[in-house]
């Protein structure tokens, strides 16, 4: 490479490092927002702005915190532990005077899923779940749910809306994934930001951050259900039923922004093809944002919609929408791409971005997603009428441990099951009352 050219890199580099990587707050939120001065900014309780570090979960849980004290639209929970004892987070946000009817809004949530009630779909808020970095080292997801949070519980124009909707914002699904990871760009970060693909801050060791302390990867356990991590954000999924489900990753850095609907061929054939449709209805509204800042992205071109396994998938088969995003990663805080150097703080501002998107989709699908839960438990106990088989009957005679897990299992996906008045022979297979169950199909 002449002189010149390599100046020219240098200089590029530097304005990327100096000037785009650090912003302020405006450079996040959206136009035509005021914000509530008595909630805390990100920066006011981190001491830094979003996207300067990579927020350690600590910090998240830190911050998360001080926005539900500060805050009468949040209340925080604590719905499990990690394996290494950081706490699994959960922050239901809608409007104060929701928050004394919780239950009733529950039941009525319950009642979709019942073919014989009558839930009042046109006057029932939609409930709406964003999970960030299930994959660890996916950092974009974690760093933007500060952003999120602070919107929800700051801007005012949003009053009126959080009278209609339950927002369920996890802001860490892989806490000990995300920590590990945060502490290796944190620690190699260099004053002068490096965006050359080979510098050690964007190649972090194995085993990376991507999974759990196991090195399980907790976005192919929401339906095994192995995990402390899983076992207990599933329990909350059941318990609230939301309508959307929002899963945030990140890709390959030469990519840009994906959101579903995914690949049509590889859709799992037992979704509806009605979600399909609604995916693509709230697709218009992420495409709009994204033009509004100026964001590349795509649809259908990759990822699929088939193993009920991940997060956008499992809400898939019950009656909700899963929406999987993906931004191209930089990884670290800055990386050379084809696109140009790509910082940390633009992949942030992308999943932000779509996290509005979602919420508008939410508001003005309020009743369209509230009503196509009802049809598909209707449908779901019509098909299941029309099928020659009526039930499953599982058990083992030499293995209880198998038949444990497995009940353990259909447990956690609010399944009832059945026990057996009598001994039962089908097909060849003995089965004893005492050691076997049954699951109906309606
Ligand atoms: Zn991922």
């Amino acid at each position: 490479m002449d002189r010149i050219k390599r100046l020219f890199v240098v200089v590029l580099l530097l304005f990327a490092g100096t000037v785009r990587a650090q912003v302020d707050l405006s450079y996040y939120l959206p136009e035509g927002y005021t914000y509530n001065p008595s909630i805390p900014t990100p920066a006011s309780v981190l001491g830094y702005q979003v996207g300067e570090w990579h927020v350690s979960h600590d910090q998240v849980v830190m911050y998360m915190k001080a926005l539900a004290a500060a805050s009468d639209r949040i209340q925080i929970e604590e719905y499990g532990r990690s394996y290494e004892k950081r706490p699994l987070l959960l922050l239901t946000i809608t409007a104060p005077s929701n928050f004394s009817r919780l239950d009733e809004i529950k039941s009525h949530r319950n009642d979709l899923r019942d073919p014989q009630a009558a839930a009042p779909v046109e006057s029932m808020p939609i409930v709406m779940y964003m999970g960030h970095s299930v994959h660890g080292n996916e950092p974009s997801g974690v760093n933007a749910s500060l952003l999120s949070a602070y919107h929800f519980a700051a801007a005012n124009e949003i009053a009126d809306d959080l009278e209609d909707m339950v927002i369920l914002l996890d802001p860490a699904i892989n806490p000990d994934g995300i920590n590990r990871f945060a502490s290796w760009v944190n620690s190699h970060k260099s004053y002068h930001m490096n965006g050359d693909p080979n510098n050690r801050e964007l190649n972090e060791a194995w085993p990376r951050g991507r999974t759990n302390h196991y090195w399980f990867d907790l976005n192919r356990d929401w339906l095994p259900v192995q995990h402390p991590e899983s076992r207990g954000r599933i329990a909350k999924i059941q318990e609230w039923k939301p309508n959307i489900v929002l899963d945030f990753h990140e890709m390959g850095t030469n990519s840009t922004y994906f959101f579903q609907p995914g690949v049509p061929s590889r859709n799992h054939p037992l979704t509806p093809k009605k979600n399909f449709e609604l995916t693509e209805k709230i697709a218009t509204y992420h495409a709009k944002h994204l033009d509004k800042i100026g964001s590349l992205y795509y649809t259908q071109e990759s990822f699929d919609d088939f193993y009920y396994g991940k997060g956008s998938t499992y809400p898939d088969i019950q009656g909700s929408v899963g929406i999987l995003f993906e931004q191209a990663s930089s990884r670290g805080h800055l990386q050379e791409s084809v696109h140009g150097p790509l910082t940390f703080p633009f992949t942030i501002r992308n999943q932000f971005t779509t996290a509005m998107s979602s919420f508008e989709a939410a508001r003005d699908m309020r009743v369209e997603l509230n009503q196509y839960m009802q049809d598909f438990y209707r449908e779901a106990m019509t098909e299941a009428n029309a099928d020659p088989i009526s039930a499953y009957i599982f058990g083992s005679k030499d293995d209880a441990a198998r038949v444990f897990h497995l009940v353990d299992i259909i447990q956690q996906h609010d399944i009832q099951l059945f026990t057996l008045i009598q001994d039962v022979t089908l097909y060849g297979v003995e089965f004893d009352a005492v050691k076997s169950y049954m699951v109906q199909l309606n």
